[in-house]
């Protein structure tokens, strides 16, 4: 089956989700590909059990390591991508992380667009994705043009008093940047509940800023746009000469379909745009399409994380945790001229995300103890910025699956930034009212099935030599041909990634906009909750 269209854009999340949102009001035909359908409403979005343990939103993909060993990513299939499960803490990054940072194991390079080019489209996604956070608190903060459009999440008293003691002991945590349609004036009437189900859950009522919700739903009032849900792109065909994609071909229902589109767009997520491109090989471009660099599927990067739990002598009650950011370190740490990263709360931990995170180790600990330690838990993550390397790659198997090959670098910083935490944990457990002095605590290393942060498959550059797209995220040898999910990344920062792939989502819409001959349209100001 062959249909036309303006633009064709696979993959609906963060990236290709608010994209087609930006579109959708241009009355030009827009097709949306998705691999995955919409995310069941039902009460196990909300069960640690059904989430954690048993993996309901997972996929069921089978990924290979650099050894050949199978495993099954944390990756999860549906209208949304993975802002479905994601913690919607939304940063933007830092100025300095779009120029050379110098790293304790080498460069994260510049990008070769400025902060002051993409600010006035995190200012935009701030709206879209109802960015609640406080402006001035966070020292590394870089400028912007507008406030935030809704207030900072408040602090639960747990947190409150974390905040307090990190304070008085000369550090400046904030309040966190975080994407939930939550009303604290108003609660009866307020969209979120404030619910300890949050990060790493779908929401049961739509109040979480996910893509499905404030992006493609509200994309799909237009008249113009379809979407296609179940519908993998296996493929994209090209001209004789290589230079323009003529087919999107599609595995739906199975059968095998094929569309036709004036521009097209992946978004499937960093490893599997690269898996795209790669399986798009054709005589014009043997190793891949716009693969004449060889850059698709290398510099795969995820942030070197850490999610580490602290045991407090008092009960930790606080339902909504994710609140608090510490970012003092992110250029450099106390005794080293290096950057080291960024330190934030997580959603509370319960019983089975130990036993889903570390069924080894827990499989034998009586529940019983494991809520103990749950109850006592005060959580955290920590990102360091690993560096691009060619060598940490996207390639495939024989049989068309993803092999992902990944070295980890920055390493000493990481360990650095969990011993700043330690200490500062540490010295405020001197008071029998805070920490303990003596912390528990289970760290847990973020394997590389962990890829919740993937990015940098695709990068963009001025140079077709070492880029795979120019600055406007087309590809550099395909002239329809764009890519607008986190590939993009020449560096990924330490910041959660989310963010900046919306914002640039609404910039190459922009400019995919104007490429078509219709105006841009700008989002209207959130009302302020
Ligand atoms: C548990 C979890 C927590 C997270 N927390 C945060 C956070 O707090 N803050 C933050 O900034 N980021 C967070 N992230 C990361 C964030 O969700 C991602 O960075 C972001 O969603 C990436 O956007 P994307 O467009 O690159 O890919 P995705 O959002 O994953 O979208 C890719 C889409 O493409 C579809 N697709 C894939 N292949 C094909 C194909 N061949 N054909 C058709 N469709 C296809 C997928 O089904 C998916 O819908 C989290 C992620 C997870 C999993
Ligand atoms: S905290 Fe709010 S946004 Fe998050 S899952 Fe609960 S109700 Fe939804």
């Amino acid at each position: 089956m062959t249909r036309d269209y303006d633009v064709i854009v696979i993959g609906s999340g963060a990236g290709g989700g608010t994209l087609v949102h930006r579109l959708a009001s241009s009355g030009k035909r827009i097709l949306l590909l998705e691999r995955g359908d919409w995310l069941p409403r039902e009460p196990a979005n909300w069960g640690a059990h059904e989430v954690f343990v048993d993996n309901r939103y997972v996929s069921e993909d089978t990924w290979y390591d650099a050894h050949g060993r199978p495993f099954q990513p944390q990756i999860h299939y549906f209208v949304g991508g993975a802002t479905k499960l994601y913690g919607a803490a939304l940063y933007r990054l830092r100025s300095e992380d779009f120029g050379e940072l110098h790293h304790h194991d080498g460069s994260s390079p510049a990008w070769p667009i400025s902060y002051d080019e993409m600010e006035p489209y995190y200012t935009e996604a701030e709206r879209l994705y109802h960015v609640h956070g406080a402006r001035g608190e966070d020292p590394t903060e870089p400028p912007a043009s507008a406030p935030y459009p809704f207030p900072a999440v408040s602090h639960e008293p747990r947190i409150q008093q974390l905040s307090d003691d990190l304070e008085a002991a000369g550090h400046h945590p904030f309040h966190a940047p975080c994407g939930v349609m939550l009303n604290e004036r108003d609660m009866p009437n307020s969209a979120c509940v404030r619910c300890g189900t949050c990060d790493g859950f779908p929401c049961l009522v739509h109040a979480k800023s996910d893509a499905e919700v404030l992006a493609v739903r509200p994309a799909m009032r237009h008249e113009n746009v379809t979407l296609l849900t179940g519908a993998e792109v296996v493929r994209l065909e090209t001209n004789a000469a290589g230079t323009a994609v003529t087919g999107v071909v599609v595995d739906r229902d199975g059968e095998r379909g094929s569309y036709a589109g004036d521009l097209v767009v992946v978004s499937c997520g960093a490893a599997n745009s690269a898996k795209l491109l790669l399986a798009s090989a054709s005589d014009r471009h043997p190793d891949g399409l716009a693969n004449g660099s060889g850059q698709v599927g290398r510099n795969y990067m995820f942030h070197n994380s850490q999610a580490v739990l602290a045991l407090s002598k008092d009960e930790n009650p606080t339902v909504f945790q994710k609140t608090l950011g510490l970012i003092d370190f992110y250029l450099r740490g106390r005794d080293v001229d290096y950057p080291l990263g960024n330190i934030q709360m997580v959603g509370k931990s319960s019983a089975p995300m130990y036993r889903g995170e570390k069924p080894l180790e827990t499989r034998l600990a009586p529940t019983r103890s494991l809520d103990q330690v749950a109850r006592h838990a005060i959580d955290f993550w920590l990102s360091t910025e690993d560096l691009p390397r060619p060598d940490n790659r996207v390639t495939l198997t024989p049989d068309g699956s993803i092999a992902l090959s990944y070295a980890p670098s920055n390493e000493v910083p990481k360990q650095k930034l969990y011993e700043h935490l330690r200490s500062i944990l540490g010295h405020l457990g001197l008071d029998h009212h805070h920490l303990i002095p003596r912390h528990a605590y289970l760290k847990n290393e973020i394997p590389v099935a962990g890829c919740a942060h993937q990015a940098g498959t695709c990068r963009f550059g001025t140079d077709p030599a070492t880029s795979v797209l120019d600055v406007d995220c087309r590809a550099h040898e395909v002239d329809n041909l764009y890519v607008v999910d986190t590939s993009f990344f020449p560096s990924i920062g330490a910041v959660n990634p989310a963010l900046t792939a919306m914002a640039n989502a609404l910039r190459v819409g922009d400019h995919l906009l104007q490429r078509l001959g219709a105006q841009p349209t700008h989002q209207e100001p959130a009302r302020v909750g």
